[in-house]
């Protein structure tokens, strides 16, 4: 069901809590370490790979997507999330994908000027998709771009980047996660192939859809893209790109399937692999998991040789990738390979106000030689009882309550009491020299 769009900003009533927007989420802090250990995962990935980082605005010119993706695409026709400048009426568009604004930095900023260049990027993106699971209107990719490589190379070392990521998450290639690949050859193979799609589809143009039926002289492309499962069958059926590259266009492909051979990573040619924007050419690839339904691509890329020169650069080849963070994490849950929830090591009790000042000391103290110190702290109602402490001190994972009360204190020591080895005993520790028994910590 389309939302009717809304005629005057609502406003809610007073007091009435405000909700996120529909199709964007909270991170919130129960999920945000897999997010983390995610992330930490990725910069470890690129800088084994000589990536540099990159961070391009979320909002970008609404031209800068409509000429690099492709008027006649899904994205472009109703997915983005356009607006006025209320300022000076500029139209803006929160950017619906990476790469065009990548590309748009490159050329503003002359970065190829020396030579190819190699980058990645965490990106927010927005599209107008209905909300399901794994697919949402906020989302975040790991974008990954190689800029001036004409491959097929460096197509095959971002595979392999991909491959490597995978491995690094714990998934195993070609069972949890399998790779398609094709070409899409060169704009005059394409020509060449849209001819005779356009016969075909013409003589099915009654079991199109409206999407199908209104892209058939467009961009019949597009239609081997379709979500639709009715048209599945004929889209199967349909002319093959494949069957109209030339030498050249499948001696890149050979070369990029000859590297996954020899690395021995599996793969299928899937020739109705055609991704979603029309600056790809040569080799396109897919990651797909058979775990998230219909939402079973994790990571999608390819090569655009023509993008940089269609956004008024100089013409220089270039290939990459996007991978959906929220998919990667939801295969991972469903696989039950996401990292253990991380805990303090220690948990600090301090039974009384009094004690705050010498617990403060000692925390500090701790964290200094590394430690990963959660204090208890005070209320409304105040520090609250022992035994709430102790709840609370078990619910944090902590390996080990420090115990700060008086008796301890007034002996000029702290108590360290186990919290997980029920077998372990209680000792104390003198209050004057925390790092001299920190280490001790780690193996309570
Ligand atoms: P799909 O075919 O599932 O719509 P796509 O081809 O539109 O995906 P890309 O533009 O290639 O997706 O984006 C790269 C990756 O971003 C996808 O492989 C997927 O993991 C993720 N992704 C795409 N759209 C969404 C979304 N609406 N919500 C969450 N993740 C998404
Ligand atoms: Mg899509």
């Amino acid at each position: 069901m389309p939302e009717q769009p809304r005629s005057a900003p609502q406003r809610a009533p007073r007091n009435q809590p405000l909700t996120a927007v529909k199709g964007m989420n909270d991170i919130l802090p129960g999920a945000s370490a897999r997010w983390e250990a995610f992330e930490a995962r990725v910069r470890a990935l690129m800088d084994r790979y000589g990536y540099q980082n990159i961070r391009t605005p979320i909002v970008e010119p609404t031209a800068l997507f409509v000429r690099g993706l492709g008027e006649v695409t899904d994205i472009v026709e109703k997915e983005m999330y356009s607006f006025e400048d209320a300022m000076n009426g500029d139209k803006l568009t929160l950017r619906p994908e990476a790469t065009a604004g990548i590309v748009r930095a490159t050329i503003e900023h002359n970065l190829l000027y020396n030579g190819p260049l190699r980058v990645w990027s965490h990106v927010t993106v927005f599209r107008h998709e209905r909300p399901q699971k794994g697919r949402y209107r906020q989302f975040h990719q790991i974008d990954v771009e190689a800029l001036g490589h004409a491959g097929p190379d460096v197509d095959a070392e971002q595979i392999l980047m991909c491959r490597a990521l995978l491995r690094d998450l714990g998934l195993v290639e070609g069972r949890d996660v399998r790779l398609e690949i094709n070409s899409l050859g060169q704009a005059d193979e394409r020509l060449a192939h849209r001819a005779a799609l356009i016969a075909y589809f013409e003589a099915h143009a009654d079991a199109l859809d409206e999407d199908a039926r209104r892209r058939l002289h467009s961009n019949p492309l597009r239609i081997l893209d379709t979500k639709n499962p009715a048209l599945q069958p004929l889209v199967e059926a349909a002319p093959r790109l494949l069957d109209f590259l030339g030498a050249a266009s499948l001696a890149h492909l050979d070369a990029v399937r000859a590297v996954l051979d020899a690395v021995g990573l599996p793969y299928r040619v899937n020739p109705r692999l055609v991704r979603g924007m029309d600056y790809y050419n040569l080799t396109v690839f897919e990651w797909i998991t058979d775990q998230l339904g219909a939402q079973g691509t994790v990571c999608g890329g390819g090569r655009y040789d023509g993008l940089i020169e269609q956004l008024g650069g100089k013409p220089a080849p270039a290939v990459g990738w996007g991978m959906g963070i929220e998919r990667m994490l939801l295969l991972l849950e469903a696989l039950a390979l996401e990292p253990p929830a991380p805990a303090p090591d220690v948990y600090a009790v301090v039974p009384t106000a009094d004690a705050l000042a010498t617990a403060l000391k000692v925390c500090e103290a701790l964290r200094a030689t590394g430690l990963k110190v959660l204090m208890h702290g005070a209320s409304r109602e105040g520090l609250g009882s022992y035994k709430s402490q102790f709840k609370r001190a078990d619910a944090s994972g902590a390996r080990v309550a420090l115990v700060f009360g008086a008796d301890e204190l007034a002996r000029g020591e702290v108590a360290i009491k186990p919290l997980r080895d029920a077998s372990a005993s209680q000792i104390c520790r003198p209050l004057a020299d925390p790092a001299a028994w920190a280490h001790e910590l780690l193996h309570a």
